[in-house]
């Protein structure tokens, strides 16, 4: 999937559209989810132009996917997940749900999160071209 830059990220990074900032560096971004699943739920995404984990891990340089994760651990340290622990998870395409289309990693955490997987559904319809 080629990269869409009206995705609501991008209009975040390019200040068209507020966020609720936590953290900043060159390469990432880190604030609070719109809709939180959890007390503490937040989004860091990197600064590049990627649709998800595949083109990142693809494409991205060393700099950039250091800058992501370690704004991952900074950020889950701000807010104060480190000692109780975090779940951080990244949805790639279809199956995994994934809704906005620039990589973005989320944490949550400040109660207790339950097994890894639960149910199953698919996105929208629209979201994905038909196999
Ligand atoms: P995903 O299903 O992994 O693509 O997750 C997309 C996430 O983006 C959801 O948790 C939404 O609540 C969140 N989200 C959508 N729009 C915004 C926004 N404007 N600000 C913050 N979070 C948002």
């Amino acid at each position: 999937m080629a990269y869409d830059d009206r995705n609501i990220f991008a209009k975040i990074l390019r200040g068209e559209l507020p966020c609720n900032k936590i953290h900043e560096t060159d390469h990432a971004l880190a604030f609070h989810d719109i809709n939180p699943q959890a007390p503490v739920h937040a989004l860091v995404i990197p600064k590049g132009a990627y649709v998800s984990m595949d083109d990142f891990t693809a494409g991205a340089s060393e700099a950039e996917i250091a800058g992501l994760w370690r704004a991952v651990g900074e950020t889950a340290r701000i807010l104060g997940v480190d000692a109780s622990g975090y779940r951080a998870l990244a949805n790639h395409g279809r199956d995994s749900h994934q809704e906005v289309m620039h990589l973005h990693i989320h944490i949550l955490g400040n109660r207790p999160l339950g097994p890894m997987l639960e149910g199953g559904s698919l996105p929208p319809d629209g979201l994905y071209k038909r196999d």
